[in-house]
């Protein structure tokens, strides 16, 4: 539901965090209880439409009469759950019943209306009725409770006053508190604004996550995603390693598992949950990299391939495999909105046959194998994905770039994603295999996240030489990993 908001406050997006929880056993169980009271508003909802359906009434399902239907219920029916938790869970049903029907009216008949009942319900307070001080959250309870007082267990990342709401959900394994917060689009000392003209291609891949070029100027920029890539590859077969060892201990049908079976199923789950974070977070690190070039740059709009068409196609069994594991729409997701944060626009556009044009002169070439891009029709040589990143600067829409116009001769900036998963140092054949020592006189520690202005390196090999590949140096690199 959308806010009545001032008009002269100047656009502003919602922007969620995920917060782990400090929490003492009590507290624990306080929070399992509110899940499990929304829970039951939840199922109370769904049981009450079960009832009308059979006697053949209409669905309860606007937001005003779930409401008057909570409050005939009276006070302390959903147990320390307050209203206002209650009826963020009532305006969740809503929500799913209108959106599935409007789906099934425009023809969608798959879609079915909110139907299973789930044990814990993540519920949301809305601003005003939670107090966050610090790292110190006070959650509201029903009245007569005394309020839940839970710690954050990092700092919030958003300015104070801000926040609009929060959102308690078990996920993975875990409790967390969603933040939520109401940002205004960034706006720039005059002179540093972004220009709408100003226009940069961003090649998305596997294992470039983005490459972009600023037509303009000649710029470029390379995002590593190779430990992305290998975090992904060691997952699967540690998965496989493990489905292998525990095959014979799987229950029957019908039967119950045993302990130990259950217990390496939660091991499993969180396993599985880690490895998403960890991949989410190296995603996130990437995308901020791109956009903080983007802003350097002066970028006011992101020319993007969007390869979904390409992706639909059957590609054999590997490569089909490699592609589920890309999570394009995550990744266009997550560009879009730190984009719409920047105050950069971002254009969808195809990108058919970028891979195999000459950024240069625009002819047809076989595309390349490696990483290297060559044109036997003029002395264009340069990094593949760069090279289509320019190309697809030229397919912006209204055309802000010609190909005339175009330089592919500039400082190429190196970066690298997911620099906190495990092992990913300077060689990464096998991230896991290696000891983990411990840190040697002078070293940071424990690798962590780390902030994407810092990490990587800026070489000054032009476009047109791609820096992996210099003749005078066999098998070096210009530039330095960290
Ligand atoms: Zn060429």
């Amino acid at each position: 539901m959308t806010r009545r908001r001032n008009v002269d406050t100047g656009p502003v997006v919602h922007r969620t965090a995920r917060i782990g929880l400090r929490l003492t056993r009590a507290q624990r169980q306080r929070c399992f209880g509110l899940l499990r009271s929304a829970g039951d508003v939840w199922a109370c909802v769904l049981e009450i439409n079960a009832w009308r359906r059979r006697r053949g009434d209409r669905p309860v399902a606007s937001f005003y009469e779930l409401c008057g239907l909570l409050s005939a219920s009276g006070p302390g029916t959903f147990g320390e759950l307050n209203t206002a938790g209650a009826r963020s869970v009532l305006r969740r049903y809503s929500d799913a019943w209108f959106s599935a029907a409007a789906r099934r009216k425009a023809g969608h008949s798959e879609v079915r209306y909110p139907r299973r009942r789930r044990t814990l319900m993540p519920v949301r307070w809305y601003h005003g009725t939670f107090a966050l001080s610090g790292r110190q959250v006070r959650l509201p309870a029903a009245r007569g409770c005394p309020p839940l007082l839970v710690r954050l267990d990092r700092t919030v990342p958003y300015p104070a006053g801000t926040v609009r709401s929060v959102t308690l959900v078990f996920d993975a394994g875990r409790l967390w508190l969603d933040v939520t917060a109401e940002l205004p689009i960034a706006s720039y000392r005059p002179g540093t604004a972004r220009d709408q003209n100003r226009v940069a291609g961003v090649d998305l891949g596997i294992i470039h996550p983005y490459a972009a070029a600023n037509p303009a100027d000649g710029t470029a920029l390379l995002v590593s995603g190779r430990a992305i890539r290998a975090e992904h590859r060691m997952h699967l077969a540690d998965t496989k390693a493990r489905r292998r060892g525990t095959a014979r201990h799987a229950p029957g049908k019908g039967q119950k598992g045993s302990r130990r079976w259950r217990k390496m199923r939660r091991r499993a789950r969180l396993i599985e949950a880690r490895h998403h974070r960890r991949t989410r977070q190296a995603l996130h690190e990437a995308t901020t990299t791109l956009i903080c070039w983007a802003v350097e740059q002066r970028i006011g709009t992101l020319t993007v391939g969007d390869p979904r068409d390409v992706l639909n196609k059957p590609a054999g069994r590997r490569h089909n495999l490699r592609l589920r594991q890309w999570q394009i729409g995550r990744t266009l997701q997550i560009l879009q909105d730190k984009a719409a944060l920047a105050g950069i626009q971002v254009h969808l556009v195809d990108e058919r046959g970028t891979s195999s044009t000459c950024p240069n002169c625009h002819k047809r070439i076989s595309k390349p194998r490696g990483r290297n891009m060559t044109c036997p029709h003029c002395t264009f040589a340069g990094h593949r994905d760069i090279a289509a990143a320019f190309t697809i600067a030229t397919r912006t829409p209204g055309g802000a770039i010609t190909p005339e116009a175009l330089r592919c001769s500039g400082v190429v900036t190196h970066r690298r994603a997911g620099r906190h998963l495990p092992g990913a140092g300077p060689a990464r054949r096998d991230p896991r295999r290696r000891p983990s020592r411990p840190s040697a006189p002078g070293s940071f520690g424990r690798r962590r996240p780390a902030s994407p202005s810092v990490v990587g390196s800026r070489s000054l090999t032009l476009v047109n030489e791609d820096p992996q590949q210099r003749r005078d140096q066999p098998g070096g690199r210009s530039w330095t990993p960290h």
